[in-house]
């Protein structure tokens, strides 16, 4: 067995991590993952426990993909890589943008894009989203609009569009003309409403009043994640994404849906966008589409979009946009394995009645312990504690507390996410009933610790 004292000053002294403050990595050694087996992972020290965070809500099948494994070695051997600029494509990634227009894009999205991540597919999205408008010969849409409390990610045009300040402040200025709604986040709003539905109709008004405060012709597009993920698994009322892509459309604002965590069966649907039942303009995906083995991701465009951009005889539709890695044939072999595989298991299902349990796991927690101020989930398997240090006040849990229940939580079998004052839980889709206890009870231990 690998020395864990060793590794962890090694890892120290070579490496930052990302999201994390580089002097805190130093003092508090992060946990070193070595191997995994089916929902579960081991560390350096042989601890082996249920992945409750389903590597960064990516691996959906489990870390015991065959399938997927073959086709990456199977690819490896035909064709390790070639460029889909230009000139050149390849044989897998045609045979996975059918699968995705075909089967997992909602109706009407008709062509992919692709990206070797979830921020490379927001990028590329908000860049032809613009780029439409001006085919168009409407110059003056360049805004971009989004929800507090979302994330789109880490570059320039994601971070301006990201609604927490955490991702933002230090790097700032960030682009221009990005402006931000009211969430429907039930548990902390600016109406003071509780009441899901009600919360709903005053956000798409907040959109309404932002839309007619800048002018609808200077906004590009609107984006959101159909089910806020990093910033705390927020699901709207069911009325929220319709009403937003209603408004979109009479404004003529596309509607970017960011289901980077929520597509491929997390929500229990097989996107957020097709669980909700709304057609978006772009939909951006990368995580779960290769099940986290590959870095890669696909933005599916709408078809009104697509005839804009192949009818164009100005040139102006000419995609000046695109990564190295593009269509990677080995990112494209992965993909097609592990969408087979996700239909296949019809892992959506499994979300469902699972996260049915796991949310049911996590009411009664809350109701056992003061500390939780709000329990989140009901849409498959992502769900949410957002704990306090006093209920009246709202107050955020202090940093040791919270990291205590998630210490002991992981003494006792399961790994857990902690951000901010949230526990966040995004196991793998195909985890068991009794996984699914193990991560509760866990989370129980950890709370009669804390
Ligand atoms: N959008 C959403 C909704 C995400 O959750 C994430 C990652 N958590 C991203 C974009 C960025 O993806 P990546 O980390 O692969 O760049």
């Amino acid at each position: 067995m690998k020395d864990s004292n060793f590794l962890k000053e090694k890892n120290a002294r070579s490496l930052w991590h990302p999201m994390a403050h580089p002097a805190d990595s130093q003092a508090n050694p992060p946990t070193i993952v070595t191997g995994a087996d089916g929902v579960r992972i081991t560390d350096v020290d042989g601890h082996e426990v249920v992945d409750g965070v389903g590597g960064l809500w990516n691996v959906n099948l489990g870390f015991s993909c065959q399938p997927i494994k073959d086709a990456i070695a199977t690819q490896l051997d035909q064709l390790p890589y070639y460029s889909t600029f230009r000139g050149t494509t390849n044989d897998k990634v045609i045979e996975l943008s059918e699968m995705l227009c075909d089967f997992f894009a909602p109706d009407g999205l008709t062509r992919a894009f692709y990206t070797s991540g979830g921020s490379d597919s927001v990028e590329t999205a908000l860049r032809l989203a613009r780029q439409y408008h001006k085919i168009r010969g409407d110059q003056g849409r360049t805004k971009f609009l989004s929800l507090k409390k979302g994330y789109h990610g880490t570059h320039m045009g994601g971070a301006s569009v990201n609604g927490n300040a955490n991702f933002r402040t230090q790097y700032e200025p960030l682009l221009p003309g990005c402006f931000h709604i009211p969430a429907p986040y039930t548990y902390r709003n600016p109406f003071n409403e509780s009441d899901p539905e009600k919360l709903a109709q005053l956000c798409l008004q907040a959109l309404e009043d932002e839309i007619s405060f800048q002018g609808a012709g200077t906004i590009a597009a609107f984006i959101m994640e159909p089910i806020l993920g990093a910033g705390g698994v927020i699901p709207p009322h069911e009325t929220f994404m319709p009403g937003v892509r209603e408004i979109c459309s009479k404004h003529g604002i596309l509607l970017i849906a960011d289901e980077v965590i929520t597509a491929f069966g997390r929500t229990g649907g097989w996107s957020g966008s097709r669980y909700w039942g709304v057609q978006p303009d772009f939909m951006c995906t990368a995580k779960a589409i290769t099940n986290g083995y590959f870095p890669f991701g696909a933005v599916m465009i709408a078809d009104h979009v697509v005839d804009t951009f192949e009818k164009d005889t100005t040139g102006k539709a000419a995609i000046g946009h695109g990564y190295t890695y593009s269509g990677h044939p080995v990112g494209a072999a992965a993909a097609i394995a592990c969408l087979e595989e996700t239909q296949r298991l019809k892992v959506n299902e499994n979300a469902a009645a699972r996260g049915a349990e796991l949310y049911q796991g996590l009411q009664e927690i809350g109701a056992a312990n003061d500390i939780v101020g709000d329990v989140r989930g009901g849409h498959g398997l992502m769900c949410a504690l957002e704990l306090v240090s006093d209920t009246a006040t709202k107050a955020p849990i202090d940093k040791q507390t919270i990291g205590t229940i998630q210490e002991i939580a992981y003494q006792n079998g399961a790994m857990v996410r902690v951000s901010g004052p949230n526990i966040i839980l995004s196991p793998p889709l195909v985890l068991t009933a009794k996984d699914v206890t193990t991560i509760v009870d866990a989370l129980k231990a950890g709370f009669a610790a804390a």
